[in-house]
C-alpha cells in the first residue's frame, strides 16, 4: 500500500505496540516482534529475519489520517488479559488455542488442507467473558491488537467507514502479527435503525467480506498473519455471508456453579473477605447470573461495609475515620444484599435462543 512504507521516515517510532507491551526494535528482532512470538520461528525463517533494525512500517498515504484515528481508536494497548483471570471457559480457551494461537505460533503447519480459519465468532449472552478472550488471545500470542466496535464503525465513522474498514485490514497487514477483534459484529447486519443506516452498514460488512477474503487469497507464502475474531450477543442477526466467513463459531455460555466460585474468588482476591463467607453456597445461589452481573455483586458487596459505616454520620465525622475502619471485611449478608439488589440480565429466552444457534451452526 502507498501508505505503508518502510522507508526513512521523518518521524520514527522507536517501539511497536504489540499485545499490549511496547516491543524494543532490537537485532534478532526486528520486525518488532516480541522474544516469545519470535522463538516459535523455525530456524528457516529466523535465517529470512534481518539482523539489521529497520525503520517500523510507516503510514503517510492519502490515508494517513485515517490511519491516525484507527490507531488512537483501535490499537489497544492496555491489554494484560491473562487466560488466569478468564473463569472457566476451558473449551473455548481450547477452540481459541487451535484456531488462531497455533496458527501464529507455528504458521508452517497451517498449510494447504491444515490452513487457517478465516475468522472466529465467540457468541454467548452479554458479560461472559468474549471481549476478555480476545483480549487473552492477543495477550498470549504477542500480537498487536485492533479492537473495533462494529457499531462505532458503523455511527463514529459514518460514510468513511469502508474506507476505515480497508485501511484497518491493510495497517493490520503491515503490522502482522496482528489480531482483530471487532465486537457487535451483529450490528453490521442488523436491519434495525434507519434506512440510511442500514444500508452504510451493509457496505461496511461487504468491505470487511471482501478484506476477509483478501487475507486468505494470497499465496500461502505471502499470506500475513491476520487474524480475524469477531463477538456478538446476537448471532442469530449473522446474515449468511458473513457466518460463512466465521468459520469457527464458538459458545460462550453463562458461568455453571464452579466457575461462578471461581468468578467470585477472581473478583474478591483484593479485598478482604471475613472467613465466615460460604463461596460455594453464594455460587449456588447465582444461577443465571453472568460474570458481569457477579462482578457487579461483589462490587455491591464490597461496597456495603462502607455504607454501614457511614450511616447516619456527618461528614467530619467520615473523614475523621481510621482507614481500618474503612476497610471492614466484606460479610456474607453484604453479600445476600448485593444479589437481592442485582438480578442476572441474562433472560431464559435468550439462553434458549442461543442454544438453539449453537445445535444448528455452533462448532465444538
Ligand atoms: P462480553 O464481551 O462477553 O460481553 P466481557 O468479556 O466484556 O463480556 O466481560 C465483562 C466483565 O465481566 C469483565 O470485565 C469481567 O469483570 C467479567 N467477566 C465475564 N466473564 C468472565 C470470566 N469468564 N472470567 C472472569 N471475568 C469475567
Amino acid at each position: 500500500p502507498s501508505w505503508a512504507r518502510r522507508g526513512q521516515p521523518e518521524t520514527p517510532t522507536p517501539v511497536a505496540v504489540a499485545g499490549g507491551r511496547q516491543v524494543k526494535r532490537t537485532p534478532g528482532n526486528a520486525k518488532g516482534v516480541p522474544a516469545k512470538v519470535d522463538s516459535w520461528r523455525t530456524p528457516k525463517e529466523k535465517a529470512r529475519v534481518p539482523t539489521s533494525i529497520p525503520e517500523p512500517p510507516r503510514y503517510d498515504g492519502p490515508d494517513q489520517e485515517l490511519a491516525a484515528a484507527l490507531q488512537r481508536d483501535m490499537l489497544d494497548a492496555s491489554l494484560g488479559v491473562t487466560w488466569n483471570d478468564i473463569a472457566g471457559l476451558s473449551e473455548a480457551k481450547t477452540l481459541l488455542k487451535e484456531n488462531v494461537i497455533l496458527p501464529l505460533m507455528i504458521p508452517n503447519f497451517f498449510q494447504g488442507i491444515r490452513r487457517p480459519v478465516k475468522g472466529v465468532l465467540m457468541f454467548g449472552p452479554p458479560g461472559t467473558g468474549k471481549t476478555m478472550l480476545a483480549k487473552a488471545v492477543a495477550t498470549e500470542c504477542n500480537t498487536t491488537f485492533f479492537n473495533v466496535s462494529a457499531s462505532t464503525l458503523a455511527s463514529k465513522y459514518r460514510g468513511e467507514s469502508e474506507r476505515m474498514v480497508r485501511c484497518l485490514f491493510e495497517m493490520a497487514r503491515a503490522m502482522a502479527p496482528t489480531t482483530i477483534f471487532i465486537d457487535e459484529i451483529d450490528s453490521l447486519c442488523s436491519s434495525r435503525g434507519a434506512q440510511g443506516e442500514h444500508e452504510a452498514s451493509r457496505r461496511v460488512k461487504t468491505e470487511i467480506l471482501i478484506q476477509i477474503d483478501g487475507i486468505h487469497s494470497q499465496e500461502e507464502g505471502e499470506r500475513k498473519q491476520v487474524m480475524v475474531l469477531a463477538a456478538t450477543n446476537f448471532p442469530w442477526d449473522i446474515d449468511e455471508a458473513l457466518r460463512r466467513r466465521l468459520e469457527k463459531r464458538i459458545y460462550i455460555p453463562l458461568p455453571g456453579q464452579p466457575e461462578r466460585e471461581e468468578l467470585l474468588h477472581i473478583n474478591l482476591k483484593d479485598v478482604e473477605v471475613e472467613p465466615a463467607v460460604d463461596f460455594a453456597e453464594l455460587a449456588k445461589i447465582s444461577e443465571g447470573y453472568s460474570g458481569d452481573d457477579l462482578t457487579n455483586v461483589c462490587r455491591d458487596a464490597a461496597m456495603n461495609g462502607m455504607r454501614r459505616l457511614v450511616a447516619g454520620k456527618s461528614p467530619d465525622e467520615i473523614k475523621a475515620l481510621r482507614v481500618e475502619e474503612v476497610h471492614s471485611p466484606v460479610q456474607m449478608a453484604d453479600f445476600l444484599q448485593a444479589f437481592k439488589r442485582i438480578k442476572p440480565s441474562v433472560s431464559q429466552n435468550d439462553m434458549q435462543r442461543h442454544e438453539a444457534y449453537l445445535k444448528e451452526f455452533g462448532s465444538i
